[in-house]
């Protein structure tokens, strides 16, 4: 008889989970997974799709409008927040079905319920005991909301897709990737929009260049950004609006509040400290090289682990454990040089350092910058701009940093992050020839520093 139930016992079924779990089980493991919630995980249910979908919904607003000075007049549109909210969460669900039947045929056993550590080999789900060689803490994040008066009237990004009602009125507090992106949602699908930051300029860790440009660019756009500002309770009025109350005495009067203040490590109720799983002081699991817990049996990938929280990280890191369990080598990954968009509008799209930490670590850069209003736009009136910029190492003419702000970023900085793996040079960018006419081919012709 085997001596454990499965080689691979995975709790949670999200972009690690299901990577790391079908990935095993076509090597021969028998794996079981446990979700308690949603297959596939944050990114498929509560982020990365749903989320384009509606930065996708936004966008028409704008195109509408850009369209007539290309002939086109729509008449009169209108948003109809059902239909969004409705064929958003349809597309989810044929997603989650896609994942389930992926898992099944990859001979994954799938659990629905709640897993939690009772032993090093042992989990128990819907109240039975199971055993394992391996167990793989693969369970995410989940929002943070800063302990104020009233917080239990915020929403988080887990609830806003599947809102009963549009909020004609909206807060987002927080300056990174959520608070952004959503801002530029709702301003876009017609809502008012402010946005509270407790700091001087959102986007921080970001090319400052870059969280200047995004900054007057949201702003054309209407979205009140509050800078300097911290939300110190929210009130709910008779009406059943919101009024968010500031430490500077102000107060905004608004129908929703979003809280995007971060994301903590979704370990509660895991048995994971009983087990002396030792954990970081923000919660994230500490593991080594290859992914081990300091519990030699239990694993741990993905947002639980901490930064960088991204879906194609958890990923590459559920392919990097699985081939060092067949391999035994040490699990590669390399960390420098992840490229990331945020899909405000225009997107970001950056890979490498920003100006501001190559110059922070000693390097001698040349800096070279392009700002232009797209092709597209010459002819609509709108006044969006695009920002380029490249940060280059002077001692050997490395381009050590890619970043834009404009449409189609993420797409574009893509291909770049290869050329910055790839260690090319600004020299070979000048001697890559151009696609005219795009705004890409701005990265292969921008011949003048800026500054050295
Ligand atoms: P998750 O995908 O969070 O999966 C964890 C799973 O474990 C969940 O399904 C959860 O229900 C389950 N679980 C937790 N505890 C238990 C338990 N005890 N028992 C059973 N199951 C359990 N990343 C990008 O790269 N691009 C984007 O555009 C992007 N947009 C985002 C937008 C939003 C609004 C958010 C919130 C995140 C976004 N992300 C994006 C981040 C991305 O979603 C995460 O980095 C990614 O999902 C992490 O994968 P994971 O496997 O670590 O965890
Ligand atoms: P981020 O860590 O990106 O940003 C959190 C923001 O909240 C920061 O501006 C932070 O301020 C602020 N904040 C933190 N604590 C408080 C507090 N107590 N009071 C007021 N403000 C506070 O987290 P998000 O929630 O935006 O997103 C979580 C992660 O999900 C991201 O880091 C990213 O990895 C991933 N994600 C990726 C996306 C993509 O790839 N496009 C899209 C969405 C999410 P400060 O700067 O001062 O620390």
């Amino acid at each position: 008889m085997a001596e454990y139930d499965f080689d691979l016992f995975v709790i949670g079924a999200g972009s690690g989970g299901v990577r790391a779990s079908r990935m095993a089980a076509a090597q021969g493991m028998k794996v079981a997974v446990a979700e308690d919630r949603y297959m596939g995980g944050t990114c498929v249910n509560v982020g990365c799709v749903p989320k384009k979908l509606f930065v996708y919904a936004s966008g028409y607003s704008a195109g509408f409008s850009d369209a007539r000075a290309y002939g086109w007049n729509s008449g009169g549109v209108e948003f109809d927040w059902p239909t969004l909210r409705d064929n958003n969460a349809k597309e989810v669900a044929r997603l989650n079905g896609i994942y389930r039947n992926l898992l099944d045929n990859s001979g994954v056993e799938t659990l629905n319920g709640r897993a939690s550590i009772k032993g090093p080999h042992s989990v128990i789900v819907n109240g039975k005991e199971i055993t394992a060689k391996r167990i793989l803490v693969a369970t995410g994040g989940w929002p943070f909301i800063p302990n104020i008066p009233g917080r239990e009237f915020a929403l988080t990004s887990n609830e806003v897709f599947s809102m009963e009602n549009f909020p004609k009125r909206v807060l987002v507090v927080g300056g990174g990737y959520i608070a952004v992106e959503f801002a530029g949602i709702f301003a876009g699908l017609g809502a008012n929009v402010h946005l509270s930051y407790r700091r001087d300029l959102f986007l921080r860790g970001f090319d400052r260049d870059i969280r200047t440009f995004v900054r007057d660019e949201m702003q054309k756009k209407n979205i009140d950004l509050k800078f300097n500002h911290n939300v110190v309770s929210i009130e709910k009025l008779q009406d059943g609006s919101l009024l968010a109350h500031a430490d500077d005495g102000s107060s905004i009067n608004v129908d929703m509040v979003l809280y995007a203040t971060g994301r903590v490590a979704n370990v509660e109720g895991l048995g994971l400290e009983e087990q002396g799983v030792v954990l970081h002081k923000d919660g994230t699991i500490s593991v080594d090289d290859n992914f081990r817990t300091s519990v030699r049996s239990i694993y741990a990938l993905g947002d639980v682990t901490g930064e960088p929280q991204l879906t194609p990280v958890a990923l590459a890191e559920a392919m990097a454990l699985v081939k060092h369990w067949r391999t035994g080598e040490t699990a590669e990954i390399d960390y420098n040089n992840i490229p990331t968009a945020v899909f405000c509008q225009p997107n970001i799209g950056t890979v490498g350092l920003s100006e501001e930490e190559a110059r922070d670590s000693g390097l001698d850069v040349t800096i070279y910058k392009s700002e232009f209003r797209p092709m597209r736009h010459t002819v609509s009136g709108n006044t969006e701009r695009t920002l380029m910029k490249l940060v280059v190492d002077a001692s050997n003419d490395k381009v050590i940093g890619v970043h834009m702000v404009g449409d189609d970023a993420g797409e574009i900085i893509q291909g770049m992050a290869v050329a910055l793996k790839a260690g090319a040079t600004k020299s070979t960018f000048d001697s890559t020839i151009g696609i005219h006419p795009t705004a890409a081919e701005e990265f292969v012709t921008m011949r003048t520093p800026v500054a050295g």
